[in-house]
C-alpha cells in the first residue's frame, strides 16, 4: 500500500526517560478501522524491551523520588497532567477516533473522563489522613495504619476505551507513588503513547512512567511474569486475563483483572406503560446496546423484557436500529463508527449466524451495510443488529460478542427476570426499568453485578468503584477501593516504654 510507506516508524518506547524504537527493530503498522489504511507505525516491542522498561521502573522506585514525594506535590503532577489533557483535548478525541473507531464525540468525551479520573485520584491522595491510629489499649504503645505504594506496577489495557481503561490505571498508581510499565493493546497504542508524553511534560521524574507497545503473547506475557513486577492490572478479555493471572501466579504478585460482561438490561412492561416512559426506554436499550457499536464491556447486550410488551418494543427498537447512521467517527453526522478489526468483524459475524442457526430472529442488522461515502467499503462496519426469540441456551445469549448486537429474551414475573439476568458467569453490570421503587430496590438487590443502573444504563463516577462480579474480574477500579489496589498497608507497632517481657526464665 503505498500509504504505509510514505509513514515514518515512531519511536513509542519509553524506558527510564528514553523514547526508543525496538530492540529487535520490528515495527507495526495501526490501521484506521474505517478504511483499513494504516494512519501510523509504531514500535513492536518483545520481551527484550519489555525487561528494560520494567528494570527503569524497578531503578525509579527503589532509588527515585517518586514514591517518597510528598502527597500533596504527586496530586498537583496529577492536576497538571489533567491540565494538559484538557488543553489537547480536541487532538486526542480525533486520535482515539480514528485509532478505535468511535465518533469524534465519542473520542471527546473519553478525553473529559481521562481528565476526571487523574483530577479525582490528585483529590482523593490530598484529602487523607497520613495513616490510622489504632488504639492499642496502652499510653506507651503507638499503633498507627500507613498506606505505601506497592512498587512496580505493569498494565495491559484493551482496545475499546484505550485512553480511558489507561487512565483508570495509571492515575490512581501514580497518585499512590508507584512506578510503571504499560503495554497499549497492539492494535490502538496511539493515545496511550500520547499520554506518556504529557506525563513527561507535566513533570513526571524519569523510569517513573514507561510504556511498551507490541503484543500480549510477548509483551503482555512478560509483564504478567516478571519477578521484578510487584502488581500487574489487567483490562481485556476473560481468556488473555486467565493467562495473565496464571502467569503472575509463581511471583504471588498482586493481579487486578477488570474482564468482559454479558449484562442484562431488564425492562417491566410499566416502564412503558407511558409514551414518554417507552421512548426513553427504548431510546436508552438503543444506547445500551449499541454505543461505540457495542464494543463496550458494560454494553447492554441482553434485553430481558416483559412478555407483555415485547412486541411493541423490540418493534420500535428494530426501527430505531436500522436508522443509525454507520460510518468513519470524524465525518458529521455519524452516529457509530466501525468495528476495530476484520477480526472483531468475523467474530461478530460468526456469532449472529450461530444464533440464526439456533432459531434466534433477525429483526435489523444481521449484515454489512452497503459502501458510502461516509462508509469506505474497506472499513469493518457491522449494521446494528436485534435477535428477538433468544434463550440461554444460545451462544449469543451466553458469551460475549462484543460488536453491535443485541438479543432479547422475555419473562413474565420479577423473579424470571432476575434468574434470566443472574445466569451468565460475568457478573459487570446491569438496567432495570421500572416505575415501582420498591421493585427497582428489590431487583437492584438481587442481581449478581457490579453496578446496577435503575432507569437508566452506562454512566458511571470515577468517585463509584466499578469492577465484576464472577468472571467479570478481580478488584475494583475507581472509588477509594481503586486506589487501594495499588498500596500495600502496614501497620507500625512503637512501644514508647518498652520493657522485658520475661517470658522466658532463663
Ligand atoms: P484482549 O484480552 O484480546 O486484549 C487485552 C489486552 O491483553 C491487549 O493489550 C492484548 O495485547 C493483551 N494480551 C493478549 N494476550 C495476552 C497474554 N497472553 N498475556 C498478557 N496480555 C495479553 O481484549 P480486547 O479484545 O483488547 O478487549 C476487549 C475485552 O476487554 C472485552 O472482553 C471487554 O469486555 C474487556 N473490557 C473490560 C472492561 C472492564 O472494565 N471490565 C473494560 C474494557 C474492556
Amino acid at each position: 500500500m503505498a500509504e504505509s510507506t510514505e509513514l515514518q516508524a515512531r519511536k513509542t518506547i519509553h524506558a527510564g526517560g528514553e523514547w526508543r524504537a525496538a530492540v529487535s527493530g520490528a515495527t507495526r503498522e495501526i490501521l484506521d478501522p474505517a478504511d483499513a489504511l494504516p494512519f501510523a507505525v509504531v514500535a513492536e516491542g518483545d520481551e527484550k524491551d519489555t525487561d528494560l522498561a520494567i528494570a527503569a521502573a524497578r531503578r525509579a522506585f527503589d532509588e527515585g523520588d517518586w514514591p517518597r514525594t510528598p502527597v500533596t506535590e504527586r496530586a498537583a503532577l496529577l492536576r497538571r497532567v489533567a491540565d494538559l489533557l484538557v488543553r489537547d483535548r480536541e487532538q486526542l478525541g480525533r486520535l482515539e477516533a480514528q485509532d478505535a473507531g468511535k465518533t469524534v464525540e465519542e473520542g471527546r468525551v473519553d478525553i473529559d473522563c481521562v481528565a476526571d479520573a487523574f483530577r479525582y485520584f490528585a483529590d482523593l491522595v490530598a484529602g487523607e489522613a497520613p495513616g490510622r491510629v489504632v488504639d492499642a489499649g496502652s499510653p506507651d504503645i503507638h499503633s498507627v495504619v500507613v498506606h505505601e505504594p506497592i512498587g512496580v506496577c505493569t498494565m495491559i489495557t484493551p482496545w475499546n476505551y484505550p485512553l480511558l481503561q489507561a487512565s483508570w490505571k495509571i492515575a490512581p498508581a501514580l497518585a499512590a507513588g508507584n512506578t510503571f510499565v504499560i503495554k497499549p493493546s497492539e492494535i490502538t497504542p496511539m493515545t496511550t503513547i500520547a499520554l506518556i508524553e504529557l506525563l513527561v511534560e507535566a513533570g513526571l521524574p524519569e523510569g517513573v512512567a514507561n510504556i511498551v507497545t507490541g503484543p500480549g503473547h510477548s509483551v503482555g506475557a512478560r509483564l504478567s511474569e516478571h519477578p521484578d513486577v510487584d502488581l500487574v492490572s489487567f483490562t481485556g478479555g476473560l481468556v488473555s486475563g486467565t493467562k495473565v493471572a496464571q502467569a503472575a501466579a509463581p511471583g504471588v504478585k498482586k493481579v487486578a483483572l477488570e474482564l468482559g460482561g454479558k449484562n442484562p438490561n431488564v425492562v417491566f412492561a410499566d416502564a412503558c406503560a407511558t409514551d414518554e416512559g417507552f421512548d426513553t426506554a427504548v431510546d436508552q436499550a438503543l444506547n445500551a446496546a449499541f454505543i461505540h457499536s457495542g464494543q463496550v464491556c458494560s454494553a447492554g447486550a441482553r434485553l430481558i423484557i416483559e412478555e407483555s410488551v415485547r412486541d411493541r418494543f423490540v418493534t420500535e427498537l428494530a426501527r430505531r436500529a436500522e436508522k443509525i447512521r454507520l460510518g468513519r467517527g470524524t465525518e458529521d453526522g455519524v452516529e457509530c463508527g466501525p468495528l476495530v478489526s476484520e477480526q472483531q468483524r468475523a467474530k461478530v459475524e460468526a456469532y449472529v449466524e450461530s444464533a440464526l442457526q439456533e432459531g434466534a430472529v433477525l429483526r435489523s442488522g444481521g449484515k454489512r451495510p452497503e459502501p458510502s461515502p461516509q462508509r469506505p467499503e474497506n472499513g469493518y462496519f457491522y449494521e446494528p443488529t436485534v435477535l428477538d426469540h433468544c434463550h440461554r441456551e444460545m451462544r449469543v445469549v451466553r458469551e460475549e460478542v462484543f460488536g453491535p448486537v443485541v438479543t432479547v429474551e422475555t419473562f413474565r414475573t420479577e423473579d424470571e427476570a432476575v434468574a434470566l439476568a443472574n445466569d451468565t458467569e460475568y457478573g459487570l453490570a446491569g438496567g432495570v426499568w421500572t416505575t415501582d421503587a420498591g421493585r427497582a430496590r428489590r431487583v437492584a438487590g438481587r442481581l449478581r453485578h457490579g453496578t446496577i443502573w435503575i432507569n437508566d444504563f452506562h454512566p458511571y463516577l470515577p468517585q463509584a468503584e466499578w469492577g465484576g462480579f464472577g468472571k467479570s474480574g478481580v478488584g475494583r477500579e475507581l472509588g477509594p477501593a481503586g486506589l487501594a489496589e495499588y498500596r500495600e498497608t502496614k501497620h507500625v507497632y512503637q512501644n514508647l516504654a518498652p520493657k522485658p517481657v520475661r517470658w522466658f526464665a532463663g
